[in-house]
């Protein structure tokens, strides 16, 4: 390193905080001297905040001015990796250093002393007297509640009072219990052995192996039931052997626990869990392990990305595809985008797997800067399901329903058989617009541009977009009539009632994100399926991830065509890996399985690709086109959002943008826009973009600086920039 590494006593150092200040602040080192990169408690105004060393101080100000560190806190330093990655990131996503900081630091407690703390655990017995209030205490213990919560988190997740709490700890119902000091992660056994794997899998395993050690990427390709598991943890071991720790992100918290038990069985124990639904205790654990290298494997969500590994050796993404990686609130980055980076500075392997990759992973291996290793087949004897279209020009259809008399048949042969079927509509809720008969209107959201969906189980009104709900009325709120609002179209709740209308005697499981209040409830209900406990199963997108129902032979899309209207340049790609994840489900035991897509356009080249099975050809195409077109990955783009309470200065700020647009001319690049958005408001505020779109080598984030620096923000207007955006909200 050639920086210095240590200050003794005295010595002018910057010190990088998560306040909002922008750069970092000059102070004297603490009484003993402290390292580059430790983790330091410093005086800001009257406040003391939380920071860490970042370099020298500039010697801008008399070391007389200056105030000193007031105490290293207990925790290893930064390493130079973390921080080199923080700092191209941000600069990368045009996210400032200290909110680069605080998605490295967002573990509450983290700075308290070990073991001070009073946990939260489940007791023995219930209480005499059983509320509303103490059933949810109860509930979240009972869901995520194996290390234990700290009294305001346990409070606050159950929605509950801290009194509640202490009452039910008091009738015996609540064990308190001291924090252990952080304890370190039980051993995994790399040297354990594995499933024998078949000849495709062990080739590819060996491949893996074959790069893993230093920086690269492999994109693993293998269709849904090959087995990409299998052999990722085959990199996974080769990483522990080396004494390294290794990630695995995963893009739904649902898919955890699965993961968890085969990870278990793969290596004797489990790993650390990183994600929402783990406690805080739990969290700071993990965070510090991570940092002493008393964790080997981590699972985790897109955040896991900014924990303090102390030697990275090997990221997974899996299901790379997955929308879900692209954080799209506060700082916008695309996670599985930035594991190659960060991995890049830890000099790590990552393994990006996917059966239906990403068009830019997809391109990234064809131009050979990933690396590609393909499992063309299931596992074992498993098939994958035949994919048909079902014309629905040709189909009789009664009014206000949406099962083919082509798919009921279907359905009825299966679970005749004994088998399970699947009908996946990709809507939440009973109908997605409520209309009025009397005068057309159709009921939207308060605050946004969006209709309000009915969720007839929920008795209400709800805004998909910021979560605001209503009572359903029985009159217009336009016209005030009353009794003649109506339903317009399917979500999944509706289709069950068609469901149990036409299969009176089939068991019916609905997932629905929404229907399950906890993880946990989510869990139980996929799991109850996968024994059996359902004959028919309807589901939104949720059941396109990853799981494994072995009784599943049918796979009925309801509307295929839903994806391919809209005029995102993912529309056809999105579409494309949706229905063969969701197809994917079907068959993945012994008996095979069949997927049939309802659809008004079988002639869609999508639709045709989709069925036609020649997954290379459709990337081709789309590649082909998306390169006439300059639009990535052969082109960059970057969203600028405005947002604020009235849309007016929004406009005049985005016109001016677009007339000023020197800084980007220089580069080559491109301004559309100002136009509203594609959701024009939400949550009261509205919103106007302009797209940027440049070259894949032009220098983007500094042009985009220097232009958007032109223009002066009122109060209240907000301008956020999307690097690479994903969806056009
Ligand atoms: P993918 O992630 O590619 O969809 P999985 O890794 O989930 O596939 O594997 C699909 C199923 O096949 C799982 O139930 C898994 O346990 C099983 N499986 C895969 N490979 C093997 C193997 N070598 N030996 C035994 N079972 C395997
Ligand atoms: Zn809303």
């Amino acid at each position: 390193m050639s920086a210095q590494s240590w200050f003794d006593e005295g010595a002018r150092l910057s010190v990088l905080t998560a306040e909002p200040i922008g750069r970092p602040l000059d102070y004297l080192a603490p009484e003993g001297g402290c390292f580059l990169g430790a983790f330091v408690e410093v005086p800001l105004g009257p406040r003391k905040v939380m920071g860490v060393v970042w370099g020298a101080g500039d010697g801008r100000f008399e070391a007389a001015r200056l105030r000193s560190v007031y105490r290293v806190l207990d925790v290893p330093p930064m390493s130079e990796e973390l921080r080199a990655f923080l700092i191209r990131m941000g600069e990368y996503t045009m996210t400032s250093l200290p909110a680069m900081l605080r998605l490295a630091t967002r573990t509450p407690g983290l700075f308290d002393a070990p073991g001070a703390r009073k946990v939260f655990r489940l007791g023995e017995t219930l209480p005499d007297r059983m509320t509303d209030a103490r059933e949810r205490v109860l509930e979240v213990l009972r869901d995520h509640g194996g290390a234990g919560f700290y009294l305001g988190e346990l409070a606050q997740a159950a929605g509950v009072t801290t009194q509640v709490v202490k009452g039910l700890a008091k009738a015996g119902a609540l064990i308190e219990a001291e924090v252990p000091r952080d304890a370190p992660y039980p051993r995994l056994d790399p040297l354990r052995a594995g499933k024998a794997l078949s000849d495709d899998q062990a080739q590819a395993a060996a491949a893996l192996r074959e790069s893993g050690g230093r920086f690269g990427t492999v994109l693993l390709k293998g269709v849904t039931g090959s087995g990409k598991t299998e052999v990722y943890l085959e990199a996974v071991a080769e990483c522990l052997k080396r004494g390294r720790q290794a990630l695995v992100l995963l893009p739904e918290i649902a898919l955890t626990s699965e993961f968890l038990a085969r990870v278990e069985e793969r290596f004797g124990a489990r790993p650390g869990e990183w994600h929402s639904g783990a406690t805080q205790s739990e969290r700071r654990r993990l965070w510090k392990m991570a940092a002493l290298g008393e964790v080997q494997l981590v699972v985790g969500a897109r955040s896991a990305l900014f924990l303090p590994f102390r030697d990275l050796g090997l990221i997974v993404v899996d299901e790379e595809h997955d929308t879900s990686y692209k954080q799209e609130e506060g700082a916008l980055y695309s996670a599985r985008d930035m594991a190659v980076l960060r991995a890049s500075y830890a000099d790590a392997q990552v393994v990006l797997a996917s059966a239906t990759p990403s068009l830019e992973s997809w391109v990234n291996a064809e131009t050979g800067k990933y690396k590609r290793v393909d499992l063309a087949a299931r596992f074992g004897a498993s098939q994958l399901p035949d994919m048909r279209a079902i014309d629905m020009r040709d189909e009789r259809i009664e009014n206000v329903h949406w099962i083919s008399p082509s798919l009921v048949g279907a359905v009825l042969d299966r679970i005749s058989k004994g088998e399970q079927a699947m009908l996946f509509l990709n809507r939440r809720g009973y109908a997605p617009v409520t209309i009025c008969r009397a005068c057309g209107h159709q009921i939207g959201c308060d605050h946004c541009d969006a209709r309000m969906v009915e969720h007839r189980f929920l008795k209400r009104l709800v805004c998909h977009q910021c979560g605001e709900t209503k009572p359903i009325p029985t009159a217009c709120p336009s016209c005030n009539v009353e009794g003649r609002l109506a339903p317009v179209g399917p979500g999944v709740e509706r289709l069950a009632e068609e469901v149990a209308e036409r299969f009176p005697d089939a068991r019916v499981a609905v997932l629905s994100s929404d229907l399950f209040t906890t993880a946990r409830a989510l869990k139980d209900a996929i799991e109850t399926i996968a024994q059996g406990g359902a004959d028919i199963i309807i589901g939104t997108q949720i059941v396109a991830k990853g799981h494994n129902f072995p009784k599943l032979t049918l796979v009925g899309v309801i509307d295929a065509d839903l994806g391919l209207q809209g005029s995102d340049l993912r529309a056809a790609e999105r579409t494309f890996q949706l229905m063969r994840q969701v197809a994917g489900r079907a068959g993945r035991a012994e008996k095979p399985g069949v997927a049939l897509l309802q659809t008004y356009q079988p002639e869609h080249p999508v639709i045709r690709a989709i069925l036609g099975g020649d997954e290379e050809a459709f990337w081709r195409a789309e590649a082909a086109q998306r390169e006439a077109q300059g639009v990535p990955p052969y082109g960059r783009m970057a969203g600028i959002i405005l947002s604020g309470p009235e849309v007016q200065p929004l406009f005049e700020i985005g016109n001016d943008l677009a007339r000023r647009t020197g800084p980007l001319q220089q580069i080559g690049a491109q301004v559309f826009g100002p136009a509203p958005a594609p959701i024009a408001r939400v949550r009261g505020r509205h919103r106007v973009r302009l797209l940027v779109k440049a070259d894949k080598s032009a220098p983007l984030q500094r042009a985009l600086k220097a232009w958007v620096r032109q223009v002066k923000l009122p109060n209240q207007v907000r301008l956020q920039i999307d690097i690479d955006p994903q969806s056009f909200l």
